[in-house]
């Protein structure tokens, strides 16, 4: 079972957060309240007791109307009446006790109990509303030391509801208010990130990038222009990279064609076609490493071309050169691409069958939205278990196979990053019976 780990987003967790702060902060708020509330209620719960006993007392003693047994606010009992019930209110005998002393009374073991509802006396203030609470009282028994006990019975008002309800108001009151604020501050930091995201996960190195507009608070702010810089920089490093690649690329060009010129005055003509196919070899493998590495930087402008027409004119190339190509007479196919490199990925591929099978043929078909190029052969194919690596840079099946065939295996990486780049998909796979297919898609656009 997978843990519910809270919110994610940042104004999510944050909102948690303070509704966690909030409620703790309440329930301390909650208790103050309640506790200065319960004390207020124990004074003016206890102070017209103390007051009337006073009076009681003061009547008697002044000749008045002796305290009774039976009659009265204020009675006079000889055991503790209070005995029985099994709730005590030790504060209320406290502030009680607090209450006489201020009056001079003394007084000797003061106990309270509550009174249970169902021992009541029919409520006086029935006025049969639903949900009134039938008020509980509470007996108070005052001993005096020697002349047995004062009984009072006083209306106790038990769990005052309101003031609970009152705060469980406030509580979500500020729960709304706190949480609007939260939303709109993790709305003012996240919606900045979240173009950040967007503009990092789009961020192609080749193209000049887009800086993406600085908002939100100062520490977000800070953020996007870090990332705004460290494009520039990108981009800047990889011109860098371009500029160093011309150089490098020209500084081995010219002593190739140089060495290419030499070659011609060496007398051994077997020695002297072997040099040029080595000097031809160099320069292809140098082409094809600085192409792979300028890639997704193209100088070239896509234009509208005719791909069938592209094929057809690299099959002739190989034609001239004496391979066996079969191909269908080409329909015209007109599409938006880079020719230049749509060329190379589909010589790339031409040139591996031959390598590899000696022959292949090309089918060019359009689809719906694409067009689709194949080139197969009937050669060994490519072990099952290798077919993924073979599209990546310097991986060649079985070396000792072809070590004569050259290579450096980049043929394939070349064509993938070229196609790709474009858009589309490339994939291999060995054909039935024997032989291998590598298929290119192109959107059309
Ligand atoms: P490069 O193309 O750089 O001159 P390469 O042909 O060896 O060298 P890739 O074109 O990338 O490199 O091909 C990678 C490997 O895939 C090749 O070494 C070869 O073993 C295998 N391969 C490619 N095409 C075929 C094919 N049509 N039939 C059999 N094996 C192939
Ligand atoms: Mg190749």
């Amino acid at each position: 079972m997978k843990m519910w780990r809270g919110p994610t987003s940042l104004a999510g967790q944050i909102a948690l957060l303070v509704a966690i702060a909030l409620f703790v902060a309440q329930a301390i708020n909650f208790g103050l309240a309640l506790r200065d509330r319960a004390n207020f209620r124990l004074a003016q719960a206890t102070r017209p007791v103390a007051t009337r006993i006073a009076d009681a007392l003061e009547r008697e003693a002044g000749g008045g109307r002796a305290i009774q047994a039976d009659r009265g606010y204020v009675r006079r009992v000889t055991l503790n009446p209070v005995a029985p019930y099994l709730t005590r209110k030790p504060e209320v005998a406290e502030a009680l006790r607090a209450q006489l002393a201020e009056l001079n009374i003394p007084a000797g073991r003061i106990d309270t109990g509550l009174r249970p509802v169902s021992d009541e006396e029919p409520p006086r203030r029935a006025n049969g509303r639903r949900g009134e609470r039938r008020i509980a009282t509470v007996v108070i028994a005052v001993e005096q030391p020697g002349r047995g006990w004062l009984r009072v019975v006083a209306p106790w008002p038990g769990w005052e509801q309101r003031i609970f309800w009152r705060l469980v108001a406030q509580t979500l009151i500020l729960y709304g208010i706190v949480l609007l604020a939260v939303l709109w501050i993790g709305r003012r930091i996240s919606r900045p990130l979240r173009e950040l995201a967007t503009a990092a996960r789009a961020f192609r190195p080749g193209e000049a990038a887009q800086p993406v507009p600085e908002s939100g608070p100062d520490d977000v702010r800070a953020v996007i222009s870090a990332y705004n810089t460290l494009g520039t920089r990108v981009t800047a490093m990889l011109d860098e990279k371009d500029r160093m690649l011309g150089a490098i690329g020209h500084d081995l060009r010219t002593p190739l064609a140089a060495l290419r010129v030499r070659i011609e005055s060496v007398e051994d003509d077997t020695d002297r076609t072997r040099m040029a196919d080595i000097i031809d070899e160099m320069t292809h493998t140098l082409e094809d490493i600085l192409s792979l590495a300028r890639l997704g930087r193209s100088s070239e402008p896509p234009i509208e071309v005719d791909l069938a027409a592209l094929v057809d004119a690299v099959i002739d190339d190989f034609r001239d050169l004496g391979h066996d190509i079969a191909a269908d007479e080409p329909a015209r196919l007109p599409m938006r691409l880079r020719p230049a490199l749509i060329r190379r990925a589909v010589r790339n591929l031409i040139e591996n069958a031959i390598k590899y099978a000696g022959a292949a043929e090309v089918v060019v078909t359009p689809l719906p939205n694409a067009a689709r190029i194949e080139v197969l052969d009937r050669g060994p194919g490519i072990p099952q278990d290798r077919i993924a690596s073979v599209f990546d840079a310097f991986i060649r099946v079985e070396t000792s196979r072809n070590r004569d065939t050259g290579g450096i295996g980049l043929g394939l990486a070349l064509a993938r990053a070229i196609v790709e780049e474009a858009g589309g998909t490339i994939r291999i796979a060995n054909r039935d019976g024997s032989g291998l297919a590598a298929t290119i898609e192109l959107p059309r656009r």
